[in-house]
């Protein structure tokens, strides 16, 4: 094997990033892809075709992940995989997720070039939904890889329309396959390495090339459904009010509060999602549908905030005669990424003469649930200004090079393990 000879071709990707941007449900420079949606099923295609232009074996599973195979020479072993997803959220950015994944095709070829030949296959998966945006729940694809969410929950999962996944899967031609065959074998991969940007300003502020992720933070999202009194606006007094909106502007605010109270900076919560019924300029909010996104590094705080918001919630809507239906989508654990791991990464960077950064993922991601199935590190790379999510989300080729670069040498490394 000749690792020294490993050469990313920066230009081609950066072109291939370019390309799949432009499959977007809006006009650039905003980029859409939402499950299902015509763009998502042509982003797909796209990477299917990149992947048959390498060579390389793809086959889908029942909810639409895309497996990319590199044989190698003991294809019986357990694969090394990589990867990340190319969904998108409504008016996001073209890096988010698919310089894990485009970076990934481009680490094989490179390593083909170079005349690697693996003892281990090695794969990129292509996860679906990473993105909560249609069913509200993120990461679908790799949660039923994982078994955090079981397939009678994943059918029933519903949209805004109340179109079931399973639905959804038959319409799009997925629903061959039951959705009990995504669940992974264990053993099945003896490591997952995701790249991603960073999606924070660290590493562009301590101008550092490369993140090593050692834990990534636990995230929770919760569902709020109010139901109040509608009315005229001019013939419903104030004092026997049972507004909706007002009820949810409390929960909101009490939302802010909850995460500040803990004291520790890794505290996050956010009320992304508030929509009101019925929405008329002379009519009292009879309904409102919020939708909260809490995180945290450590599950103790996180905890704390979630069961303070939970009795706000409680205390403002009998307070205010409103009544409430909350739910709890997804509380899920904070992940530890693998010690070797993340070691081998940082040996990796150290042997290309990088400087890395240890640190903390706050967004969470495909690996959080590919932590439940293997051994799982994520590679991180500046983007300008931490900005993610949004159309001037940026990341250099420079510095996707280099990442691309490290991820190339991680992944010959663990293929080659006996
Ligand atoms: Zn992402």
């Amino acid at each position: 094997m000749s690792l020294e000879q490993i050469e990313i071709d920066a230009g081609r990707l950066q072109k291939q990033i370019d390309e799949l941007a432009l499959i977007s449900e809006n006009p650039p420079p905003v980029v859409t892809r939402i499950l299902f949606s015509e763009a998502d099923l042509r982003g797909r295609a796209f990477v299917k075709k990149l992947a048959g232009e390498a060579g390389l074996k793809v086959r889908q599973d029942a909810i639409g992940n895309i497996f990319i195979q590199w044989a190698g020479r003991n294809p019986k072993w357990p694969a090394v995989a990589t990867g990340s997803h190319i969904d998108a959220i409504p008016n996001a950015g073209k890096f988010d997720g698919v310089v894990g994944v485009l970076g990934a095709i481009e680490a094989i070829r490179a390593l083909q070039r170079a005349g690697v030949n693996p003892k281990r296959s090695v794969e990129v998966i292509i996860f679906t939904a990473e993105e909560p945006t249609r069913f509200g729940i993120g990461c679908v694809g790799s949660r039923l890889l994982g078994g955090t969410l079981s397939p009678e929950n994943a059918a029933n999962l519903k949209d805004r329309d109340g179109k079931s996944l399973e639905t959804w899967r038959r319409e799009v031609g997925w629903a061959n396959e039951d959705l009990k065959s995504v669940r992974l074998a264990p053993n099945c991969y003896s490591a997952f390495v995701e790249l991603h940007i960073e999606q924070g300003p660290l590493l562009e502020k301590e101008n550092v090339p490369i993140g090593v992720v050692e834990r990534i933070a636990a995230p929770s999202t919760l569902r709020l459904d109010l139901t109040g009194v509608g009315g005229h606006a001019g013939g419903t007094l104030m004092p026997g009010r049972r507004d909706a909106l007002l009820a949810g502007a409390e929960v909101a605010l009490a939302v802010e509060q909850a995460a500040l109270n803990t004291g520790s900076p890794d505290t996050v919560a956010t009320t992304g999602i508030f929509r009101i019924e019925p929405g008329a300029v002379n009519s009292v909010p009879c309904q409102a549908h919020l939708e909260i996104d809490l995180r945290d590094t450590q599950t103790r705080t996180r905890d704390a905030a979630l069961a303070q918001i939970e009795t706000a919630v409680r205390d403002i809507c009998e307070r205010r005669g409103v009544k409430q239906e909350l739910e709890r989508v997804a509380v899920d654990p904070p992940v530890i990424c693998d010690r070797r791991l993340v070691n081998l990464v940082a040996q990796t960077c150290s042997t290309l003469g990088l400087p890395f950064k240890r640190m903390v993922s706050r967004a969470y991601h495909d690996s959080s649930f590919m932590a439940q199935v293997c051994p799982t590190v994520m590679i991180f790379i500046p983007c300008r200004n931490g900005w993610s999510h949004r159309p001037d989300e940026y990341a250099s080729p420079d510095h996707i090079k280099t990442g691309v670069t490290v991820l190339a040498h991680a992944l010959a490394n663990l293929a080659d393990e006996p």
